[in-house]
Order: structure tokens, then sequence, then C-alpha cells
């Protein structure tokens, strides 16, 4: 991340944490940075690994916290899931999610839907006061369906060294 941008990323934790009674530590700004980074909707595991490589004294449970911190500040977004799982998004402007069934990855979707569209769901019906929605698309992304379209690898090995375009034999017959 460029350094202006590091900079103003701090500024901003700092004035959320202050204005939500928190205090700004350099692990609470290392795990935001990370979220600020990434695309990818962490675990809180995956935050841990990869920030522990640069604060190596981080412990999954600081971690953990720091994160809720940031949803509680307003900073990060906690997506949670049937099976108990959560994971962080830095990305705190309206956009929707496509989540894999296969790997579980989440993806980012653009685009808001047209505000008559959801008033004519009419969540407010039953007095429920509404503040705000969430799309979420399921289905499978690029790797796992084309990989749910290959062979599977019983048959690939089977025919692998008859179909080698250099008809040489497979690399085991060589070190062997
Ligand atoms: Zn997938
Ligand atoms: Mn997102």
């Amino acid at each position: 991340m460029a350094r202006h941008h590091h900079i103003r990323s701090e500024q901003i934790l700092r004035e959320a944490l202050d204005a939500n009674g928190q205090r700004f530590t350099g692990q609470r700004a290392a795990v935001f940075r990370y979220l600020l980074a990434t695309d990818s909707h962490p675990t809180a595991d995956e935050v841990f690994v990869a920030v522990r490589s640069e604060v190596p004294v981080i412990s999954l449970a600081t971690v953990y916290k720091s994160l809720e911190t940031l949803v509680g500040c307003g900073l990060a977004i906690k997506l949670t899931y049937g099976d108990g799982s959560a994971r962080y998004d830095g990305r705190t402007d309206p956009h929707h999610h496509a989540r894999c069934l296969a790997c579980s990855r989440i993806f980012d979707v653009a685009g808001r839907l047209p505000a008559d569209e959801i008033r004519e769901l009419n969540p407010g019906s039953e007095g429920f006061q509404v503040t705000g929605y969430r799309l979420e698309f399921t289905g499978f992304c690029e790797e796992c369906h084309e990989a749910s379209l290959g062979t599977d690898p019983a048959t690939e090995c089977a025919t692998g060294p008859a179909t080698d375009p250099t008809g040489e034999p497979g690399a085991a017959a060589h070190s062997a």
C-alpha cells in the first residue's frame, strides 16, 4: 500500500477508535491495514496468519478482538454464515457478495438494486425498521466450476502418458 494511503488509513482508524472510546494500538492498526489491502473477505484465522508476519507477537485472540472492535466502529463488516463461521470485509461502501458453495470464497458484487424494487418487497410491512439490506449470490466460482467440468484425477492419470505430445515415456519411466 502506498505511503500516503498508509497514513490516511491510520488517521481514519484513530478517529473512529477515538469516537468509540477505544484505544489506538499498533496491533489494531496492523489488522485494519490488512483488511483494507485485501478483497478476500478473510476469516479471523486468515487475518491472524497474515498479520503475524508483520506483528509476530500478536495472538489470535487479539486479532479476533481487533476485528470485532473494527466492526463496532463501523470500519469493517462481519459476514456471518449458518455454520457459525464469519468473514471480515474492510470495504464498507454498499456492495453485495457472491459466495462459492465449493471453496467458500466470497467475491464482491458492485451495484445497487433500484430503490423502487426494494420498496416493492415491502420489508417494513410488519413494522420492521429497515436500515439496510444485503444480497448474497450463491453458486460456483470460475475455478470450481471449471474443476467440476474437468476429467476426474483418476482418469487423467491413466490416459496422461499415452497422450503425451512429445511421445516420450512418462516421468516415472525416466527416473526408474
Ligand atoms: Zn470456488
Ligand atoms: Mn465485500
